[in-house]
C-alpha cells in the first residue's frame, strides 16, 4: 500500500467508535455483493467479489483497500462490523458522510477525515443513512440543513438497524434535483394561493402570444383585473376569508375564458387576463363585458354570501402598443381610469391615458412626510335633496399634492395608508381639517352645511376611535350634528357586537352615521336593524345606468323601501346623467351625489359653485 492508503485506514482506525481496521475491512469485503446491485454494475466490484474471499485477514483487507484507491470509479466502501451493523463509509479522497438515524437530531455534514475526528464526540458515532421510512424530501432537506453541496452516497438500513447497502448518492441527488426543479418551475411560474399562473408565466405566455400574432396577423387583447375593496374584505373578515376569496375569483375568472386563454394572478388583488388569437378588438370587450356581468352573482365563502366586483383595463396588441414588456402597463392604466368612473366596469386603453405604475414602497415613504409637508388635500362633492334641489351637505375626499407625481387620488394612496397603519394620521388629519372647515363655513352660512367625512374599517377598529373622534370634535369646536362619518357595510362584517357598542358610543357624541357604498359588501341586511345608522349611501354601480339597466333600477328600489323601513335616510351616489337624475326621484332617495350636480373640488370652488348656484 502506498503511503496515502495506510492514511487513511490509520485515520479511520484512529476513529473512535469503530472496531479496529481488520475487522470492519474484512466485513466491507463481505458484504461487498449488496452493494454491487447498488453501486451499478462496475466490473471491477464484481472482480473484486469473486476474487477476495470473505476473511477477516488483515492483509486482505488491505487488497480491498488498494483496489478501491485504484478504482476511479468506485465511489465508496461501506464499513460494517460483524453484526451488520453499519458504521461509516469510505469515501474517495478521504471524506467521510455521516448520516444520523433517521429519528436522531444528531447530524454530521460533509467533513475530512481529520475534521471528524476532532469534531465528532464518540458516543455519536453511529454514522447511519436515511432508512425506507425516509422520504426522498426529508432526504434532500437532510442534505441541505447539513450545507452538503452534494451527498456522495449513504447507507441503507432496514428497519431493524441491519445494513441492506448503500444508496447512489448522486442518483438520489439527481432524483432529488429534478423533482426540486419541478416544484422550482412551479414555485416559479404559479401563484402558490390560487394555483393559476403568476406574473413570470403570463409575461411568458405574453411575448409568445404577441409573436404569433404577428405571424398570423390577428390580436391579442390583455386585460388588467382589479378587485373593488378587497381589502375591506381581508381586514373585517380575516386572512382565510380573503385567501378564500380570492380563490373563488380564480376560478369564476377562469369560467369566463376559453380554453387556450390565460387567467393571471399578479398578486395582491390584482389579476390579468391574456386573450389570444383574437380577430378583433371587441372580442376582448366582450369578454370583458362577460367578467364583469360574472360577477354580478355573489361569491359563497365559509358559509357567507359576499358580493364582490371588479374594475378591469384592456389592451390590444398591436393596437395599442407594439411592445409586449409594456402591454400590463397600459392595461393597468385602462383600469385606473375603470377604477376612477366608479369601478365595476371596464375600460379600454385610449392614448393619453396617464400611466399609474406607482412605486408602492417610495409611494408609502412620501406619505410619510405629506402630513408634515402639508400636501393632503380636502375636495368637496355637494349632496343634493332631491326633492328640493337645495344643497344639504358635501362629503370631504381626501387629495394628495405629491411633490412629482400631481395630485394622486385617494384610490392610490388610501390602500397604502390602511396597509402601512399612516391611515391613523391620514384620517386624523382629515377628520380635523374637515371638521375646521364646516366650522368655518357654517359662521356665514345658514343652514350649516353637513360635513361627511370618509372613515376606514382600520380607523374604526382602532380602540380609541371614538375618543379621537370626540377630542377632534372639541379641539374644533364644530356642531357635532353638522358631522356625519362614513363607514362601510365591511365594518360590521366580524364582531357585530363590539361595533354596536362602539357605533352607540359615537352617537352619545352627537355625529351622523352614514353607510357607504351600500350593496358592494356583506349580504346579509339584518345586523342594520340594529345599528344606529342615519343614512345609507348606495353605491354608485347600481345608480350607473338606472335609467337603462332594469336590474339596476330594481336594487335600488328595492334598497330604498329597505332604507324607508329602517327609517334611514337615502342617499344616490355617481349620478352623471339626467337620466340617472331623474331616476333617483322616481325611486324616492332623498339625496344625490355626483358629477351630474359636481365634482369634488376645492373649498373655494365649492364656495363659487354655491353661489352660482343660488343666484340661478
Ligand atoms: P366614496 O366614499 O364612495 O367616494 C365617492 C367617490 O366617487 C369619490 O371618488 C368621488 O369623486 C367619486 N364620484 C362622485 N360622483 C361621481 C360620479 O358621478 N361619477 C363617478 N364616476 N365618480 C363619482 P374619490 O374622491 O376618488 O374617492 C374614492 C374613494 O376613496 C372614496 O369612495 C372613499 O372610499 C375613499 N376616500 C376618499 N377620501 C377618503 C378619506 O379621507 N378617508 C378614507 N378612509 N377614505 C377616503
Ligand atoms: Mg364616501
Ligand atoms: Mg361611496
Amino acid at each position: 500500500m502506498s503511503g496515502g492508503q495506510t492514511g487513511l485506514a490509520t485515520v479511520l482506525g484512529n476513529l473512535p467508535g469503530l472496531p479496529p481496521p481488520e475487522r470492519y475491512i474484512s466485513v466491507a469485503a463481505r458484504k461487498l455483493d449488496l452493494e454491487i446491485k447498488d453501486i451499478h454494475n462496475i466490473p471491477s466490484v464484481r472482480q473484486l467479489h469473486q476474487t477476495v474471499s470473505p476473511v477477516t485477514d488483515g492483509a486482505r483487507c488491505h487488497d480491498i483497500l488498494k483496489l478501491f484507491l485504484e478504482q476511479a470509479d468506485l465511489t465508496a466502501i461501506p464499513v460494517i462490523d460483524e453484526a451488520d451493523e453499519p458504521h461509516a463509509l469510505i469515501e474517495r479522497h478521504g471524506y467521510i458522510e455521516y448520516f444520523s438515524r433517521p429519528y436522531s437530531i444528531e447530524l454530521f455534514g460533509k467533513k475530512t477525515l481529520a475534521q471528524l475526528k476532532d469534531t465528532v464526540p464518540a458516543v455519536n458515532l453511529k454514522p447511519i443513512v436515511v432508512d425506507a421510512r425516509t422520504s426522498i424530501d426529508d432526504v434532500a432537506a437532510i442534505i441541505i440543513d447539513a450545507g452538503m453541496q452534494h451527498m456522495v452516497s449513504g447507507f441503507i438500513v432496514s428497519e431493524a438497524g441491519k445494513y441492506l447497502g448503500v444508496a447512489r448518492g448522486h442518483d438520489l441527488l439527481h432524483h432529488i434535483t429534478e423533482r426540486k426543479q419541478a416544484e422550482l418551475y412551479y414555485l416559479a411560474h404559479y401563484d402558490q394561493l390560487t394555483r393559476i399562473p403568476n406574473r413570470m408565466l403570463l409575461n411568458d405566455r405574453l411575448h409568445m402570444a404577441c409573436r404569433e400574432a404577428d405571424r398570423n396577423g390577428r390580436l391579442v387583447g390583455l386585460m388588467f383585473v382589479d378587485l373593488d375593496r378587497f381589502k375591506q374584505f381581508n381586514d373585517t373578515m380575516g386572512h382565510r376569508f380573503g385567501d378564500l376569496l380570492l380563490q373563488a375569483v380564480a376560478e369564476r375568472l377562469e369560467s369566463c375564458i376559453r380554453g387556450n386563454d390565460t387567467v393571471a394572478r399578479l398578486g395582491g388583488d390584482e389579476f390579468a387576463v391574456l386573450l389570444q388569437q383574437l380577430d378583433n378588438a371587441n372580442d376582448a370587450e366582450i369578454t370583458a363585458q362577460r367578467i364583469v356581468e360574472s360577477f354580478r352573482q355573489p361569491f359563497d365563502v365559509l358559509e357567507r354570501t359576499v358580493f364582490v366586483t371588479a374594475s378591469l383595463g384592456i389592451v390590444i396588441y398591436p393596437r395599442d402598443e407594439r411592445l409586449s414588456a409594456n402591454l400590463l402597463a397600459k392595461a393597468d392604466a385602462a383600469m385606473y381610469e375603470a377604477k376612477q368612473s366608479g369601478r365595476n366596469v371596464f375600460r379600454a386603453y385610449a392614448p393619453g391615458l396617464t400611466m399609474h405604475s406607482l412605486d408602492h414602497l417610495s409611494l408609502e415613504a412620501d406619505l410619510r412626510q405629506a402630513i408634515g409637508r402639508d400636501e393632503l388635500v380636502l375636495h368637496f362633492q355637494p349632496q343634493v335633496n332631491v326633492a328640493t334641489g337645495a344643497v344639504a351637505g358635501v362629503e370631504a375626499l381626501v387629495r394628495w399634492q405629491h411633490p412629482l407625481r400631481g395630485l394622486l387620488s385617494p384610490s392610490v394612496f388610501i390602500g397604502i395608508a390602511e396597509d402601512s397603519g399612516l391611515i391613523i394620521e391620514v384620517g386624523n388629519w382629515v377628520l380635523r381639517e374637515a371638521c375646521l372647515q364646516q366650522r368655518q363655513w357654517s359662521r356665514r352660512m345658514d343652514p350649516p352645511l353637513r360635513m361627511a367625512v370618509n372613515i376606514s374599517a382600520v380607523q374604526f377598529r382602532r380602540e380609541n376611535f371614538t375618543e379621537m373622534v370626540g377630542e377632534i370634535l372639541h379641539e374644533t369646536g364644530v356642531d357635532p350634528a353638522c358631522i356625519e362619518l362614513e363607514l362601510t357595510e365591511n365594518i360590521a362584517m366580524r364582531h357585530a357586537d363590539d361595533v354596536l357598542n362602539k357605533l352607540r358610543e359615537l352617537k352619545k357624541l352627537g355625529i351622523n352615521l352614514a353607510i357607504d357604498d351600500f350593496g358592494t359588501g356583506f349580504s346579509s341586511l339584518s345586523y342594520l336593524q340594529r345599528f344606529p345608522f342615519d343614512r345609507l349611501k348606495i353605491d354608485q354601480s347600481f345608480v350607473r345606468g338606472m335609467g337603462d339597466i332594469p336590474a339596476n333600477k330594481s336594487i335600488v328600489q328595492a334598497i330604498v323601501a329597505l332604507a324607508k323601513s329602517l327609517s334611514l335616510e337615502v342617499v344616490a351616489e355617481g349620478v352623471e346623467t339626467a337620466a340617472e337624475c331623474a331616476q333617483t326621484s322616481v325611486c324616492a332617495c332623498d339625496e344625490m351625489q355626483g358629477y351630474f350636480h359636481a365634482r369634488p373640488m376645492p373649498a373655494d370652488d365649492l364656495l363659487r359653485w354655491l353661489a352660482a348656484r343660488h343666484s340661478n
